[in-house]
């Protein structure tokens, strides 16, 4: 506050603030409270010294003691207090000052604010034991009564209670400069409220007709709910002031009270501190609660945040109500705008017809089991049709007697990751059928020939089931290469390939063996069946219309071989190879049984 000045000048201006303020405010006080035999009800230099103490830099307050036992001395002997009595009044209130330093700076590891609680509970504390021990320096050396202890410690403790907090936290506000931003608006409100608890207080308190001491207890409670702390402290202050003032001058309610004047001012320091005790606790919770609020309110963004990165939404089906909630992100997964209307039936509308239904049973088992679950699905977005994948992990939700009262849970858009994995099962697929394809006629090549066989000859083995192979090869083909080009000869494998597969069952199967060889494998399948369809091979082959740039006929002679329980596929196809060459060497465009 002022930091800025030099040390010397900052200790002259503490000096000069507490000799002044104190010397008015005890004068003050002394000629308010004539009228009601000199007794006050509540002492507020106490409050305003021991704010300066708090605020003040610490070298600022040797010298501000000094200037307040002066003040002090001075004050009460212009009221006309003898010289001993002033002396022992003025090291009452020096003493519970330094006190009150002394408990705070034990109990408050930094700054005092009026915004914690815990800070507010120390400071009750520190005021409470500071005028007990005031009171009790002024009562031992001016040989006071019980009442005299009593009445002077309430009234410096109030003095304390009711002055300090308004000081501090104005001057607080006034150093942040938060009271220079502060919105018009609150400006307006803070002043309405406290010109209002000031109104309704002086009417309260200046006419006695009606006890309506509780209408100003309203004001103050409005300045804690609608100010806070600095409300509720400026509240207590304004209410204090005109209270005292008034009863002090014979005014109001209290005033009027058909009892001795001492009984009076403990009913006005009574009604005071009641009203603190009300709204100190009051405004305190109010901080909590605006922290907690804050707190909330950031934490909620962070969550909203992390869903927006993470694409991650959560939702909440609430059984009781039947109403559901979406957070932001599982609106933008649904394709529509954060808090749009939504109801079970028509968040369940938005899936693939077929994921709705499932979607709903999934619900109602989960209700029904009580168990955790996931889901997977599709949902067709409202504005654009787009269809996005999602995973929604759910659990249900108890209440205290085991009833099922919601559904929590989890959205994700998997979109991205369901089209990755797609197009790398694609891409596996194509590159398996590449490596098991031949490139020339679009049939299983030799290795994929060989495995399939491999299999069909375990299953014969196992199952009993028949099996047979044919092994059959184009009829000079060397010369068919030789008169027209490897080309055609290219031409004419793949036709022949062509032609045979288009000749067998949907259960056989042909593969490319090499060079212009194929075979054939035949399961489940008879030898007769087997020699049959062969047969139309060959057949199908000789009379295919041939194009006129090629070899007029083409033929091809099969060996066929009837599986007999041979180890291997190798030892089969073997019998085949032997049964092709003999059709070879018997004319070539035959089929011939292996042995
Ligand atoms: P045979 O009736 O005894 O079978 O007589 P052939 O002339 O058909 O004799 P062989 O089966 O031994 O001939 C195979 C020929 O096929 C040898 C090779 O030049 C040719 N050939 C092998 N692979 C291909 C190919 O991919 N394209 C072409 N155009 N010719 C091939
Ligand atoms: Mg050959
Ligand atoms: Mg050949």
């Amino acid at each position: 506050m002022t930091r800025s000045l030099p040390p010397r000048v900052e200790a002259a201006f503490w000096f000069s603030a507490t000799a002044l303020g104190y010397y008015l405010l005890a004068s003050l006080s002394l000629y308010a409270t004539k009228g009601a035999d000199n007794i006050a009800a509540i002492w507020p230099p106490s409050g305003y010294f021991l704010a300066l103490l708090l605020l003040m830099p610490s070298h600022a307050r040797l010298p501000s003691f000094a200037a307040m036992a002066a003040a002090s001395l001075a004050a009460n002997m212009m009221a006309g207090s003898p010289l001993w009595t002033s002396a022992a009044f003025s090291l009452a209130n020096g003493a519970e000052a330094a006190i009150a330093l002394w408990v705070l700076r034990r109990r408050e590891a930094g700054e005092l604010s009026f915004m914690v609680p815990r800070s507010v509970g120390n400071f009750c504390v520190a005021a409470l034991s500071a005028s007990t021990v005031s009171a009790a320096i002024a009562w031992a050396l001016t040989g006071g009564s019980a009442d005299f202890f009593l009445s002077w410690l309430t009234t410096v403790g109030l003095g304390m209670l009711i002055v300090t907090p308004p000081i501090i936290m104005l001057a607080r506000l006034a150093e942040s400069k938060a009271l220079r931003n502060m919105p018009l608006a609150m400006r307006i409100e803070a002043t309405v409220i406290l010109t209002l608890a000031a109104l309704v207080t002086t009417a309260s308190f200046s006419q006695s007709q009606f006890p309506v001491t509780f209408i100003p207890c309203v004001a103050v409670v409005a300045a804690a709910y609608r100010l806070g702390p600095f409300g509720a402290a400026a509240g207590m202050l304004v209410v204090a002031i005109i209270a005292s003032l008034l009863t002090g001058q014979g005014h109001g309610p209290i005033a009027g009270i058909d009892a001795a004047p001492k009984m009076k001012v403990f009913f006005l320091q009574f009604y005071l501190l009641t009203l603190l005790g009300t709204v100190l606790p009051l405004a305190a919770l109010l901080v909590v609660r605006q922290r907690l609020s804050r707190r909330l309110e950031q934490s909620n963004r962070w969550l909203l945040q992390a869903e927006a990165a993470a694409l991650v939404g959560h939702w909440r089906v609430d059984l009781v109500r039947w109403t559901i909630h979406w957070s932001d992100q599982a609106y933008r997964i649904h394709g529509l705008d954060p808090g749009t209307e939504m109801s079970i039936e028509g968040s369940l509308d938005l899936y693939m017809p077929g994921d709705g239904t499932r979607l709903r049973q999934t619900l109602e088992d989960a209700v029904r089991d009580g168990v955790p679950f996931e889901y997977h699905g599709q949902v067709i977005r409202p504005h654009d049709d787009e269809i996005r994948d999602i995973v929604s992990h759910g659990s249900i939700e108890f209440s205290r007697s085991g009833r099922p009262v919601g559904i929590f849970g989890t959205i994700q858009d998997i979109t991205e990751t369901v089209d990755n994995a797609r197009a790398l099962e694609a891409a596996r697929n194509s590159a398996e059928e590449a490596a098991n394809t031949d490139l020339l006629t679009g049939l299983p090549n030799r290795r994929h020939t060989l495995a399939f066989l491999e299999r069909a000859l375990i299953g014969a083995r196992d199952n009993g089931a028949p099996l047979a192979v044919a092994i059959f090869d184009i009829d000079h083909f060397k010369r068919i290469n030789d008169s027209y080009g490897h080309a055609v000869g290219d031409v004419v494998i793949r036709r022949v390939g062509q032609r045979a597969e288009a000749s067998l069952r949907d259960e056989d199967m042909v593969g490319r063996f090499g060079g212009e060889e194929f075979v054939c494998v035949f399961q489940r399948s008879s030898a007769q069946a087997a020699e049959i369809v062969a047969e139309r091979v060959r057949k199908a082959i000789e009379a295919e219309d041939r194009s006129a740039d090629g070899p007029a006929r083409v033929t091809v002679s099969i060996g066929l071989a009837v599986y007999a329980g041979e180890a291997s596929v190798e030892d089969l196809l073997h019998r085949a190879d032997e049964a092709l060459y003999r059709a070879k060497r018997e004319g070539r465009n035959r089929l011939r049984m292996a042995a």
